[in-house]
């Protein structure tokens, strides 16, 4: 049902523009500082494939980004990053070859799903509520309760980090998971099709648009400038840039990214 996903996505921004707007702008994953967002309380990581980790229907990582890889693993583990394509592990996947592929060249399990980004919130809550626990709190430190009545609780939603390229499926879907933080990757890899550059160029549109409007309705409330304190989490470490192709496309797409919110 790609079109009525597309109406419903297209009507859940007019209705709420704030979805578009991610937490967090970084030039790429390189730029993620991982080990903070760990101690910060995130319980996990949902990242994108195609032009965040690899370039467009590859299996291997961007050389890149080897390191920043390693520092993901090294804070969340193998079992606390899911890979999650609109690609890899869906029925464009034949036989889940690329997810297979996938998981054993970066060492993350693909989610297997039906439903496109951003409407795959259930599988990503399920996966995440099989795991084990983080970290127990110890018996010393647990609060001593007298006995009440058991009443069932509503399971807390994970806190997760949301990674990917794309507005129209990484972020809204980060803003469709309760309590994560969402994270848009502005580096494109390698150009994909002719629809998805001028899918991109809108989103990127919308986004402009949704800043600027923000930006004014604070002003007119007599608000100060919001402060990004996300900015933490970023890693200023020079990022070992891979030669862009220069087409007509790429210099209108950078002068359109250029009045968008400044990625380190
Ligand atoms: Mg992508």
């Amino acid at each position: 049902m790609p079109f009525l996903h597309h109406a419903v996505t297209t009507l859940r921004i007019i209705t709420k523009p704030s979805v578009v707007v991610p937490n967090l702008t970084v030039r790429s994953v390189a730029n993620i500082n991982f080990k903070k967002l760990r101690d910060a309380g995130y319980e996990g990581v949902v990242i994108d494939r195609d032009n965040c980790l690899t370039k467009p229907r590859q299996d291997d990582l961007v050389p890149s980004l080897k390191d920043a890889w390693a520092d993901c693993h090294k804070a969340f583990g193998p079992d606390r990053i899911l890979i999650v394509s609109n690609s890899a592990g869906t029925s464009k996947d034949a036989s889940f070859l690329q997810a297979e592929a996938l998981t054993r060249n970066l060492g993350a399990p693909v989610l297997l799903h039906e439903a496109p980004k951003p409407w795959v919130v259930k599988p990503i809550l399920h996966y995440f509520a099989d795991l084990p626990p983080l970290s127990a709190p110890s018996a010393a430190a647990q609060p001593k309760l007298e006995a009440e009545p058991a009443t069932p609780r509503k399971p807390i939603p994970p806190r997760l980090l949301v990674i990917g390229d794309r507005i129209s499926t990484d972020i809204l879907l980060g803003s469709r998971l309760q309590g994560s933080f969402s994270i848009w990757t502005k580096k494109v890899w390698q150009e994909e099709s002719f629809g998805v550059r001028v899918a991109r160029l809108l989103e990127d549109g919308v986004l402009f648009g949704v800043t600027r409007w923000r930006v004014w309705r604070r002003k007119r409330r007599g608000l100060e400038p919001e402060v990004d304190t996300a900015q933490v989490f970023v890693k200023n470490e020079p990022v070992v840039e891979e030669p862009a192709e220069s087409t007509w496309w790429n210099s209108i797409v950078s002068r359109v990214r250029g009045l968008l919110p400044k990625a380190t």
